[in-house]
């Protein structure tokens, strides 16, 4: 919640000196909590003060880190209900998942598929970033064992354990990659946080409902652990949805620190073996407030849609989603392939280029700098033009670096294929048909001729 600029003075030397550049402390106060100023530019706030101030401006929910190295990732730390009105800045992480309640046949299945879906979408790496392995006190496969198979896919872990003893042998096999120990429960939160701690490993905390979780939290803090996730899957579809988003709601418009935690939601408990429902619950989890979402398991059936549906959620609707400009060499392509141009419109690229590589034809994709936007917006607004085309073709070399002369050209932009003629000497420009979808048959018929 936002601090006053009398709060703030209220909590200030008052010895009106002027170090801080300010006539006044008040005067500086008022700059504070504009966000006009720090307060370290303070040298006489006390310790406490500057404790309690940097905790009622702290964002309202904290940002947690996870995994290491390039695995590293961060949940949470999101200022906004809907997306319109700012942006979600940390996209959701789905984990596939493993339990030793599983055959070993089973097991050795599931290790097997995780790694075949990895894929790139408009520069953004595809896959489970997470594996989610439960514990079940019934299972006969060595849960320790378990962790370190699924270690071995260099993923990140979720271990999803409430027994202490055996969550401190997993964590002593995998806690140099910082996985997530999902253990905490009312009953045993305070033996499993000093686990967690000595680990130095993300506690992740759950119970029978959310004044449970709530009150758990709340005792953890009480012990100083704040590296928490929370675990809000409930009983039924239903509820686990209504604890989600009544978590980011007590964050985000009531302020309530307590709550400003990432969440877990746990869609193998609410619709186990139900893998359509699941497919939906991740895409409503991940427009609806799931850090971690937890899934029987993620094929191409269930990433295609849903990788796709975050990347949209997680972006920026302030900024256009770009693309490098350059030259994308596509099947193959070399310094004697055809070339082909469009904008720098990350979906235009990804339509265009993924029609370009279904074609199997060899092209030179170049995307140049057209500020993001598509076809027509950017020829509309002059950034798209024989001039830009011009401009980039000096800039990036393309003729040092490519022998072929034939470049093809947007069908909405027909207009401009004699001005670039006349700019770029030698070149030949081919008309492409004004719908991506239609270029498949266009460079086969061209490649037959
Ligand atoms: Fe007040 Fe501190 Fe500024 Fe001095 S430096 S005027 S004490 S706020």
């Amino acid at each position: 919640m936002a601090l006053k600029g009398l709060d703030i003075f209220k909590l200030s030397p008052k010895k009106n000196c002027k170090e801080c550049g300010s006539p006044t402390c008040m005067a500086f106060c008022m700059k504070v909590a504009q966000g006009a100023a720090d307060i370290s530019a303070c040298p006489y706030f006390s310790e406490d003060a500057k404790a309690q101030l940097s905790e009622a401006t702290a964002p309202p929910m904290k940002s947690i880190k996870i995994g290491t190295g390039a695995e590293e990732m961060v949940l949470g730390g999101e200022t906004v209900m809907e997306r319109h009105e700012k942006t979600f800045v940390n996209k959701t992480r789905y984990a596939d998942s493993l339990c030793n309640c599983m055959d070993e046949a089973t097991i050795e299945a599931k290790l097997a598929e995780v790694p075949k879906v990895d894929y790139d979408r408009i520069g953004e790496r595809m896959y489970a970033e997470l594996i989610y392995v439960n514990y079940s006190a019934e299972g006969s496969y060595d849960y320790v064992e378990l962790v370190k198979k699924a270690a071995a896919l260099g993923r990140t872990l979720v271990l999803g354990c409430t027994d202490v003893e055996v969550a401190k042998a997993a964590l002593a096999v995998c806690k140099d990659s910082k996985p997530v120990l999902n253990g905490a429960t009312p009953a045993n939160y305070a033996d499993m946080s000093a686990v967690a701690t000595e680990a130095g490993v993300v506690l992740g905390v759950s119970g029978a409902d959310m004044n449970e979780i709530y009150d758990t939290v709340k005792a953890l803090e009480g012990l100083g652990n704040k590296n928490l996730v929370i675990d809000t899957t409930g009983a039924t579809v239903k509820e686990t949805f209504a604890n989600t988003v009544q978590l980011r709601k007590a964050a985000i418009k009531d302020g309530d620190r307590t709550c400003g935690y990432p969440s877990i939601v746990n869609l193998v408990k609410v619709a186990k073996d139900d893998l359509h429902l699941q497919a939906a619950l991740a895409a409503v989890f991940t427009i609806k407030y799931g850090s971690i979402v937890v899934m029987q398991e993620i094929t191409y059936s269930e990433a295609l849609p849903l990788y796709g549906l975050r990347q949209n959620i997680f972006t920026d609707p302030q900024k256009p989603m770009r693309v490098e400009p350059g030259i994308y060499a596509l099947n193959g392509a070399d310094e004697n392939s055809i070339c082909l141009t469009t904008v720098d419109f990350a979906l235009t690229y990804f339509l265009v280029s993924g029609e370009l590589e279904r074609s199997g034809v060899p092209v030179n994709l170049i995307i140049s700098d057209a500020g993001g936007l598509s076809v027509l917006t950017a020829w509309a607004a002059g950034k798209l033009s024989s001039s830009s085309i011009e401009k980039f073709w000096k800039e990036a070399d393309i003729e040092g670096k490519i022998k072929n002369r034939k470049l093809i050209i947007p069908g909405k932009v027909a207009v401009l294929k004699g001005e670039i003629e006349a700019k770029l000497p030698g070149w030949e420009v081919i008309i492409a048909p004004r719908e991506a979808v239609e270029l498949v048959k266009f460079l086969k018929d061209m490649q037959a001729n």
